[in-house]
């Protein structure tokens, strides 16, 4: 077959995490070319929260403002506690001194997808395909060989690198045998989603609500068109789950009379804990949701992804255009595959356990030390800085 194509890297999928990859490559003057298998980002609802260094690296690629725009500022998210009714506020504004954007940005994760690529579409650097599947890429010393399946027929691009953030299914890491190691939890996830104000139902509500419960723990989520509310689906019956039953069910559980509240989506996700044995094999590269997976108590998928485009992108520039050893590229892996496990996977699992809150004295123990973080100043900041994901890039950066 013949190769359609010349470019330095080819990115697959162009989700929140490929779109921002390919975006920092082409801005560095580095040739780009996206492929992504839908006619355009996918409209789904899944990320919504960006924390504030991530948009320090936005503002990087021009889009911060854009996304505040787009979205709203929370400053402020809360633990709250069902049975109880008790409130545990976290205000980020408490570490504005060390962020310009000392708050999250509620905003659906397809805006920035969607904002990188069309920009992109207009770059010279920059190829955007979408309808172009990657099924199949081959490396040589010199390059990788990515074959890509169109409506018409498949094609070839040779690139000097291949970037798979091909989300969770991905097809580069299956290609490479890289093993997934983890587990997926046995409940699923269900989201839906209201233009009904619940807020005015409960008074006092943040942006951000995390509600933890051993019977139903839920997290309440605002983004600018719609509240979002997710909770954990023990039920097997996929359509009970989708049905006005189960949405009554939970809506009644939150403010009662559930039968009044409309939903524009009800999404069920299977939800997961896994990370890839490697993030880099010669000259393909994993990124996102293709190298690791964690559940969403905390908004860090997405944040994390963005995270490692911008590690692994800084170096590839490096590696390209100033001739830096590609063994730079061990560094991403060590610095990324590390905070993955030591951040990401952990903090994540502990926010579950805090949801799940557990039954008797687990129950009390639980909120006595949550109690006594949140009415600690230095635990606080601490805490802060933890769950706003600083401490993580510290901790990537502090590793050789
Ligand atoms: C309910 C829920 C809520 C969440 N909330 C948050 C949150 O608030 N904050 C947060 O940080 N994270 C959150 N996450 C996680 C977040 O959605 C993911 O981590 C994020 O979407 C990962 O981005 P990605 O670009 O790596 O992958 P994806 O978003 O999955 O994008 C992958 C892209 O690749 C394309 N693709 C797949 N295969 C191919 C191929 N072979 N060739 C070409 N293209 C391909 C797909 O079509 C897709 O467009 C949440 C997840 C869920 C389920």
């Amino acid at each position: 077959m013949n190769t359609t194509r010349r470019t330095q890297v080819v990115v697959a999928g162009a989700g929140p995490v490929g779109s921002v990859a390919a975006a920092y490559l082409a801005q560095q003057g580095i040739d780009v070319v996206l492929c992504e298998t839908g006619h355009d980002c996918a409209q789904d609802l899944r990320a919504s929260t960006f924390h504030p260094p991530t948009l320090e690296m936005l503002d990087e690629l021009g889009v911060t403002s854009k996304l505040i725009e787009m979205g709203l500022k929370a400053p402020v998210y809360h633990w709250r506690d069902r049975k109880s009714g008790e409130v545990l506020s976290f205000d980020l504004s408490e570490i504005s001194d060390v962020t310009r954007y000392p708050f999250r940005i509620q905003c659906e994760q397809y805006h920035l997808a969607r904002m990188l690529s069309s920009r992109l579409e207009e770059e010279q650097q920059a190829e955007v395909l979408f309808g172009h599947r990657v099924t199949f890429f081959e490396q040589d010393a010199d390059g990788v060989d990515v074959h890509v399946e169109t409506a018409i027929g498949i094609e070839k691009i040779r690139a000097d690198y291949l970037i798979g953030a091909d989300g969770a299914n991905s097809l580069v890491r299956k290609w490479l045998g890289i093993e997934f190691d983890g587990f997926t939890y046995p409940e699923r996830f269900l989201t839906l989603s209201t233009e009904y104000p619940i807020d005015q139902a409960m008074p006092g509500l943040a942006y951000v609500n995390y509600v933890s419960d051993p019977q139903e723990w839920l997290v309440l989520l605002r983004v600018p068109s719609v509240w979002r509310v997710l909770v954990p689906a023990d039920e097997e019956d996929e359509k009970f789950l989708l049905s006005d039953a189960k949405k009554n069910q939970v809506f009644d559980g939150i403010m009662g009379d559930g039968a009044q509240v409309e939903t524009q989506h009800r999404t069920i996700y299977r939800v997961h804990q896994r990370v890839a044995k490697k993030f880099n094999h010669g000259r393909v590269l994993l990124v996102g949701d293709s190298a690791h997976l964690n559940n969403p108590l905390g908004g860090f998928g997405m944040n994390s992804g963005i995270h490692d485009a911008f590690n692994l992108c800084s170096k590839l520039v490096e590696v390209i255009k100033e001739g830096a050893d590609a063994a730079l590229l061990e560094k991403f892996d060590r610095q990324r595959r590390k905070v993955t496990f030591d951040f990401t996977q952990r903090q994540t699992m502990e926010n579950m356990e805090i949801m799940r809150a557990g039954q008797g004295e687990a129950h009390k123990k639980r909120r006595e030390a949550m109690e006594s973080l949140a009415g600690d100043d230095e635990k606080r900041r601490r805490y802060l800085l933890r769950q706003a994901m600083f401490e993580s890039l510290e901790q990537a950066a502090s590793i050789d």
